[in-house]
């Protein structure tokens, strides 16, 4: 018999949504004398730190390089120690990495797929500097218990908040409250700026070592030039790199962020959808909700229950890409990429993060996205679960 597919067109798992505002605001600046370095900059900071609430905002050439600006703006050095969460992209690892410190991996919580604050407190030690907790799909990790750990062994909290732009804990929203918040504008992110990054925070220290290290470690900051030559005068403190954003970026990063509460309250509504069509089918697990909080829902994660399938997850994943529905994984387990195993890192590290990384596959959740798309997602996961169900629905 031939296949039919669910849907004649592949739907991907994430995507950017560009409107005619936003091509207008980038030609604009094309037009204008600053393609980098120009007015456009510090009108996207200053957006992004009201949104967020914080003081401040430095803005980064993409989410990656911010999270290394923060790292070396918490003083991470050679051999230091930085405690953060195996379920994320490796860039979260990476920038400790980048400093010559060391990424110590904390298992997760099964529950809510987010670093465990019980796992952090056994993996400190004298090395230990700061944590990087990652919230995870958009909901926001255990900030309370964090917190506490961070003040009794006085280290420095980055957020990894690339997920989470717009998500809030207890009320407080997400880049207000950390010593540091990195935001990503990957076109797959909340809003984009086609690459791009940012940091929030509310210490004035952390905002003037992230601005020079940005710029190769060069300051003109008359208050902090240790000689007077002439107003050409500048001096490289220490070695900082090129991470700038464009303006052109940023006047898109500006205009996307004009339509962050559209863009949010679809990606709700959808995953609400989701959750709605999937939560009373025992062989799949809706991500959880912790009621106190407010997801920004960056990603919609289905968690298998395999003992219930005659399919491996491959098979399931495999299937869904021939109904044409983009699914995807996130994330291998960042010390099980053969760099990190090369570094030393051996399977059985965080037994849960492994072995729901085995359990995941992540369905399509983007803003462009339209109702008919999700319910052609819901009907294609119905449609591959009932093919690999291991034990037939009994109707009494
Ligand atoms: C996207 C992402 C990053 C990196 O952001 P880029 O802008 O792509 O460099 C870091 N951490 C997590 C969890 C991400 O999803």
């Amino acid at each position: 018999m031939e296949h039919k597919p669910i849907r004649d067109t592949f739907l991907p798992y994430g995507r950017q949504w560009i409107d005619d505002d936003d091509i207008e605001a980038v030609t604009r600046v094309l037009k204008g004398d600053y393609l980098t370095t120009g007015p456009f900059i510090s009108q996207f900071e200053q957006a992004i730190a009201d949104y967020a609430g914080a003081k401040y905002a430095v803005s980064f050439a993409n989410g990656t390089s911010a999270l290394h600006g923060a790292c070396f703006a918490a003083g991470i050095i050679e051999g230091d120690e930085v405690i953060t969460s195996p379920l994320t992209f490796a860039a979260s690892a990476n920038c400790v990495l980048y400093q010559g410190g060391k990424p110590v991996f904390a298992d997760v919580d099964e529950e809510t797929y987010n670093i465990d604050p019980k796992e952090i407190e056994k993996k400190i030690t004298n090395k230990t500097k700061a944590i990087i907790p990652v919230d995870f799909t958009g909901q926001p990790a255990s900030w309370d218990e964090i917190t506490a750990i961070a003040k009794k062994y006085d280290l420095v909290v980055i957020e990894d908040a690339a997920h989470a732009l717009g998500a809030s804990y207890k009320g407080n929203k997400v880049g207000s409250f950390s010593d540091m918040t990195m935001f990503s504008f990957h076109p797959v992110k909340h809003i984009t700026s086609g690459e791009g990054g940012m940091v929030t925070t509310n210490n004035k220290d952390y905002y003037e070592k992230l601005l020079q290290f940005r710029s190769h470690g060069i300051t003109r900051e008359p208050s902090k030039l240790t000689e007077k030559q002439g107003p050409w005068y500048y001096e490289m403190q220490f070695l900082g790199f090129n991470y700038r954003l464009t303006d052109i970026q940023a006047a898109l990063g500006i205009s996307q962020l004009n339509k962050i509460n559209r863009f949010l309250e679809l990606r709700r509504k959808y995953s609400s959808m989701y959750n709605e069509a999937f939560k009373n089918n025992s062989i799949v697990k809706i991500p959880y909700q912790d009621p106190n909080n407010s997801s920004s829902w960056h990603l919609y994660i289905l968690r298998l229950n395999l003992d219930q399938l005659t399919g491996t997850r491959e098979d399931i994943f495999n299937a869904l890409l021939k109904e044409n529905i983009g699914v995807n994984v996130h994330y291998i387990p960042v010390y099980l990429l053969p760099y990190y195993r090369g570094l030393g890192y051996t399977p059985g590290l965080c037994p849960k993060a492994e072995k729901l990384y085995e359990e995941f596959i992540t369905l399509p959740l983007f803003p462009a996205m339209n109702e008919k798309d999700v319910r052609d997602v819901i009907d294609a996961v119905e449609k591959v679960l009932n093919q690999y169900r291991k034990f037939k629905e009994v109707i009494l």
